[in-house]
């Protein structure tokens, strides 16, 4: 369950389940002390005192992401300032059997970056410095804790900028949106973050220090860098990462239209793309949504709109212009009853603001929410958001759609109050239909915010146990011993020795013979 509102307090319980405290994958039974003493004496040895945390209390801090719904202490947390720290500490865990979880900002959704009572968590965030900017190549090589916002801000008096623009941009690092792939409103023209990034210096879970990919295109062998981006931090730790950067557009043009319904907004966005634009970004917000963001941000957005579209078109200024008249035109003919531009860079900001500020703005119309995350194909938009609507009719909650509209990418935000008997259940029951919802119509259960602790309980419902042990085999080629972010992505322990041990019998893939367990 995706409950974001959360602070120690308003967090309610896990509805269904057990607390992860009591669940293998966190750790549970606490850290071996022989070997936490062996790792921590190791982490002394490389990193100054004050980057070492023990203490009970000041460990509390780290005990959730973004999702405050599940909570764990780790044993031990670390903040170091190099590569050669992170590679120390990691190489530490691996002596002694110690599971260990990266953490860059904590604002991850799917609870990725989650503690384990028995290990280490490996903060990234003191390692902020932006190596490089190399214009003539287009390149920036930045450290895994640099802020997502501070790459586009060293690089725009240079002309560029970096294109992936999750909302929480401000505040999350490169490191968690390589290991997220984590989208934005503009990967809908630019891709997401696995299309920026062309290298990374990687520490594997061996603590070996290794290079993957690099600044000039398409290395021989396999794609490792690849298999990185989107691991969720589970086949070891980026310590650096190159990016592309893009050029500064000529011009920006950003178009609020207010539409009476989801179905007229859900038709334009279809019309737009078939007509052979590619927006910047085109994202949609629906009545409960604009409630929301209005009673926050003032954005004024139009009165009485059952949805609004906010369509960005960037590129050269005669190319812009003439989309802009097409998008204008496609608006209206789907029912668009209000259209405005954003003449100044206030105004665009206004618009932007009511959007990117809308899964906290929601904080204002109910104590509680689930922030869901699911794709669909593009042209199922129509149709799912009015299942959608029936699930919410039909169990009393309110759900509000914030999403990202071109690419297909929902946010259904789920409403309830912990304090009132049943809601949350009924809350998680309606979140858990919506994924079903998205797979159903050729969709997926995570579209940009992972699958993390929180929903490697609905891998099952994707793929097959032939699939997952694919999948597994990856991961044991890069962590054998499983002690890097174990408990995370996958629903049930298998494979090359993930606790609480090897599945028996012969796998279907080795008696096969396409793999091995390793
Ligand atoms: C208000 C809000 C809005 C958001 N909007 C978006 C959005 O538009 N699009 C989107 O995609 N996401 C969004 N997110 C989710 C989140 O911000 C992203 O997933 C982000 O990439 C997480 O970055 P982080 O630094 O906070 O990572 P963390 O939460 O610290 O970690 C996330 C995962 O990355 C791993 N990790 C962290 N650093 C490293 C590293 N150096 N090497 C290897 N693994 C590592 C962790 O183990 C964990 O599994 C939003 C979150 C919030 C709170």
């Amino acid at each position: 369950m995706s409950v974001t509102h959360g602070t120690e307090s308003t967090a309610g319980p896990a509805p269904g389940g057990p607390p992860p405290e009591e669940t293998s994958s966190t750790g549970a039974s606490g850290p071996d002390p022989a070997a936490m003493a062996a790792v921590t004496a190791a982490a002394r040895a490389a990193l100054p005192p004050e980057a070492i945390i023990d203490d009970h209390l000041r460990l509390r801090t780290y005990e959730c992401d973004g999702l405050a719904h599940y909570k764990v202490t780790p044993a031990l947390v670390v903040l170091p300032e190099t590569a050669g720290q992170v590679a120390a500490v990691v190489r530490a865990c691996h002596d002694h059997g110690v599971p260990f979880v990266a953490r860059g900002s904590g604002t991850g959704l799917s609870g990725g970056a989650l503690p384990r009572k028995d290990g280490v968590l490996i903060v990234l965030s003191r390692m902020r410095t932006i190596r490089e900017i190399r214009r003539e190549d287009q390149r920036a090589v930045v450290e895994p804790g640099v802020i997502n916002l501070d790459i586009t801000r060293a690089a725009t008096p240079d002309g560029y900028y970096y294109a992936p623009d999750p909302s929480s941009q401000q505040v999350c690092s490169i490191g968690g949106n390589v290991a997220e792939n984590s989208g934005g409103a503009h990967c809908l023209k630019y891709g997401f973050t696995t299309t920026h990034v062309v290298g990374a210096e990687f520490v594997t879970p061996a603590g070996e220090i290794v290079q993957l990919g690099g600044t000039a295109p398409d290395p021989p062998g396999y794609d490792l860098l690849g298999a990185v981006v989107g691991s969720e931090g589970t086949l070891g730790i980026a310590t650096a990462v190159t990016v592309r950067l893009v050029r500064l557009p000529e011009e920006v043009r950003t178009l609020l239209a207010g539409f009476r319904t989801t179905d007229d907004a859900g038709a334009a966005t279809s019309a737009i793309i078939g007509a052979g634009i590619v927006p910047a970004a085109i994202e949609m917000m629906d009545a409960l949504a604009i409630e929301a963001a209005e009673a926050a941000t003032r954005c004024d957005y139009p009165a009485g709109a059952g949805a609004v579209l906010v369509v960005e078109l960037d590129g050269a200024a005669a190319e812009v212009a003439h989309e802009h008249e097409l998008v204008e035109r496609l608006c209206r003919e789907h029912g668009a009853f209000e259209l405005r531009d954003a003449r100044d860079p206030a105004e665009r900001a206004l618009i932007w603001k009511g959007r990117k500020s809308a899964f906290a703005a929601v904080g204002r119309i109910s104590p509680d929410y689930i922030v869901q995350d699911g794709v669909i194909p593009r042209t199922a938009l129509p149709e799912v958001l009015r299942r959608i609507a029936e699930l919410s009719s039909g169990s009393g909650v309110r759900v509000a759609n914030v999403f990202h509209a071109g690419d297909g990418n929902l946010h259904p935000l789920v409403l309830f109050d912990d304090a009132v008997p049943g809601e949350a259940e009924e809350a998680e029951r309606v979140s858990a239909a919506i994924l079903d919802l998205c797979i159903e119509h050729g969709g997926s259960i995570t579209g940009e915010h992972g699958v993390g602790h929180d929903k490697k309980k609905h891998m099952g419902r994707m793929f097959s146990d032939v699939d997952l042990d694919v999948m597994q085999l990856v991961r044991c080629a890069f962590d054998p011993d499983s002690l890097c972010n174990p408990g995370k992505v996958f629903p049930t322990p298998r494979l090359c020795g993930e606790r609480p041990g090897r599945k028996a019998g012969v796998h279907p893939l080795q008696a096969a013979g396409v793999a091995d367990i390793f």
